[in-house]
């Protein structure tokens, strides 16, 4: 079985418990303009240019057998209607100003990636998790990896905002030893405004694998203007209390190091940039937080 991986992060602190290969799944159902991973919305490989790394050399115009790119201004111009993802000016560029981002791999080419660190597993605590994009998207293929994980005695974290239909999840949650659970916005027409779905779904699911007794940290990207507000944090903290078996919630604070991977991409959305969230904005939802009684962490 094959799917589409856009990154695979060895030694990874802030996904879980532990050391941990966190393993990145390509396409995401939702549109936060906020994403932190751009290059995981699509489902499809992308060919990615960072200005910031292209020294000039123009190597990569003559690798492209179809013309798609060129030179205009001192800047590269990527023709996505003549490209067709063959990747080839990527391996001729020194710099990896050009780089594609998504490939197909069956699930024993990403165990080999993922049974590489077995040793440090066992003795951190860490294991496998799987992101994205939203991991749910590739079901089948995610089922597959976290099932050959635990068949190895690897511990597995799924990373996920939870959008998919209950039934597949039930079927996945089988394999999972901790959520990773993204909420973003507790009121329903605000998070169809911000990321395009209904929220509805997303909190249903939490609460069916809450009922099973599955392990869940909330992951709660703070984004100043989106869902700092005071009724946004309490709505949060009196659901989290309201679930089983959900360790903590840890804060993330919103940042701009992606705008470098956005501006790379094709978008027909522009990205909304956001103010990172003060010292004090933290210690405030902190606090509310975690006034109702919950163990909160700033920082994943
Ligand atoms: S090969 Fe890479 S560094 Fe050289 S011009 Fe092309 S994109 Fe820029
Ligand atoms: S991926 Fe292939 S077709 Fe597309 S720009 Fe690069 S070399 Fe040309």
């Amino acid at each position: 079985m094959e799917g589409t991986v856009f990154n695979i992060k060895r030694y990874a602190i802030h996904d879980g418990p532990g050391i941990r290969t966190t393993v990145f799944l390509k396409g995401c159902p939702l549109w936060c303009p906020w994403c932190q991973n751009p290059e995981g919305i699509s489902p499809v490989p992308e060919l990615i240019w960072r200005e910031q790394r292209c020294i000039g050399c123009r190597d990569c115009e003559d690798t492209c057998l179809t013309g798609a790119l060129s030179f205009a201004d001192g800047s590269l111009r990527i023709d996505r209607n003549l490209c067709d993802l063959c990747g080839q000016c990527a391996l001729s560029c020194y710099p990896q100003a050009l780089e594609m981002v998504g490939r197909q791999m069956t699930v024993d080419e990403v165990m080999t990636e993922v049974e590489k660190d077995t040793v440090f597993y066992e003795q951190s605590g860490g294991g496998i998790t799987v992101s994205g994009g939203e991991p749910l998207m590739q079901a089948d293929f995610l089922g597959a990896i976290l099932r050959a994980s635990k068949q190895s005695g690897i511990h597995t974290t799924l990373d996920t905002s939870g959008y998919a239909e209950q039934a597949l999840l039930l079927r996945i949650a089988e394999y999972v030893d901790l959520f990773l659970w993204d909420l973003k916005i507790m009121d329903d027409e605000a998070h169809r405004k911000h990321t395009g779905v209904s929220n509805s779904v997303i909190l249903d699911n939490l609460k069916a694998m809450s009922r099973l007794g599955k392990p869940t940290i909330i992951r709660f990207s703070l984004i100043p203007g989106v869902n700092d507000h005071e009724s946004n944090i309490r709505a949060m903290g009196a659901f989290v209390t309201s679930l089983d078996d959900v360790d903590r919630i840890d804060i993330l604070p919103y940042h701009r190091a992606w705008m470098d991977k956005y501006r790379g991409l094709i978008r027909t959305r522009e990205p909304a940039v956001f103010e990172p969230p003060s010292a004090k904005l933290l210690k405030a939802t902190e606090t509310k937080l975690a006034e109702h009684g919950l163990k909160i962490r700033i920082g994943g």
